[in-house]
């Protein structure tokens, strides 16, 4: 049906490396050894975010290198020190890098749930108040398939509804605030399935938080498919996050757990 949507997740930033300053800093602090460790986690395709977090583990333990700690005799590599981290419940540290996403044509229901997230997030969704429903497009889950007829025939009696009132209601009114009053008002005949845009920015910490609680057999079927596609983007550009990931399909879609996570 033209009007049924499939929520859409783009990855559009993520937290990188300044290395020069980096540099800076380990030469002012004699510690230019790490630059190799960079060296090496960036041949095993490991991300900044996951250099930087390893970065900060170890810089609580001064052991960036063997100079700085008497009590060390050698130092873990990026990745294995990664490892290390998650196995120790030392995962603050990867709150230092954050990841940046745009998810397009996903409905109210995933929107509400999804800003439940307080620690580690940021959100940024479509205005009801300002902009205005021009086309009514609605996420669909297919167990509705049987009824797709049906729900079609809902969604275009809201639509010439709600087409109808905008028309009475705002057509020659000029002054913008009255406009917004108006246009927010008229948003509480929308439905929850309306499909709109949220960017959203999470912190490696919480991701690994949400992937875990939203790709679970007892979520919602659109949140899954979003923690779907949003694990499909990070996987393979994150390794070290990923590496104690176990999944098991669930109704088509992953259900995934980090083995190691205890927090
Ligand atoms: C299957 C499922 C069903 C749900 N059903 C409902 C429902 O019917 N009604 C409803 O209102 N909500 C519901 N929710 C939402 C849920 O209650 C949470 O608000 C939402 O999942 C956010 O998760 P979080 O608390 O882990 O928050 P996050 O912000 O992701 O927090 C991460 C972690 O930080 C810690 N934390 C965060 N804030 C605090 C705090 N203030 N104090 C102490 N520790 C904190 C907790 O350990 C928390 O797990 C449901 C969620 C799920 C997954």
């Amino acid at each position: 049906m033209k009007n049924f949507v499939q929520p859409k997740v783009f990855l559009i930033g993520a937290t990188k490396i300044s290395l020069s300053d980096l540099a800076e800093y380990l030469n002012y602090t004699d510690q230019t050894e790490f630059a190799k460790e960079i060296d090496e986690a960036r041949n095993q395709y490991l991300s900044d975010g996951e250099i930087l977090c390893s970065f900060y583990a170890k810089l609580c333990y001064a052991s960036l290198t063997t100079k700085k700690n008497k009590n060390i005799s050698k130092v873990r590599g990026v990745y294995d020190n990664i490892l290390n981290t998650i196995e120790s419940q030392h995962e603050s540290v990867f709150e230092h890098a954050s990841l940046n996403f745009v998810i397009t044509d996903c409905s109210r229901v995933f929107t509400h749930e999804i800003v439940r997230h307080r620690v580690g997030t940021a959100f940024s969704q479509t205005s009801g108040r300002y902009v205005r429903t021009d086309e009514l497009n609605i996420v669909v889950d297919p167990i509705l398939e049987s009824v797709y007829e049906n729900v079609e025939h809902v969604r275009s009696y809201l639509e010439d509804a709600y087409k109808f009132i905008e028309h009475k209601m705002l057509d020659g009114i000029t002054d913008f605030d009255e406009k917004k009053r108006r246009t927010s008002a008229l948003r509480r005949i929308l439905p929850n399935g309306q499909a709109n845009e949220i960017g959203f920015t999470i912190n490696l910490r919480s991701l690994r938080h949400l992937i875990e609680l939203r790709t679970s057999r007892h979520a919602e079927w659109e949140i899954r498919v979003i923690f779907n596609q949003i694990a499909e983007l990070v996987k393979d550009k994150y390794p070290g996050i990923f590496a104690d990931a176990k999944y098991e399909n669930i109704r088509s879609l992953n259900e995934i757990t980090f083995k190691n996570k205890k927090i």
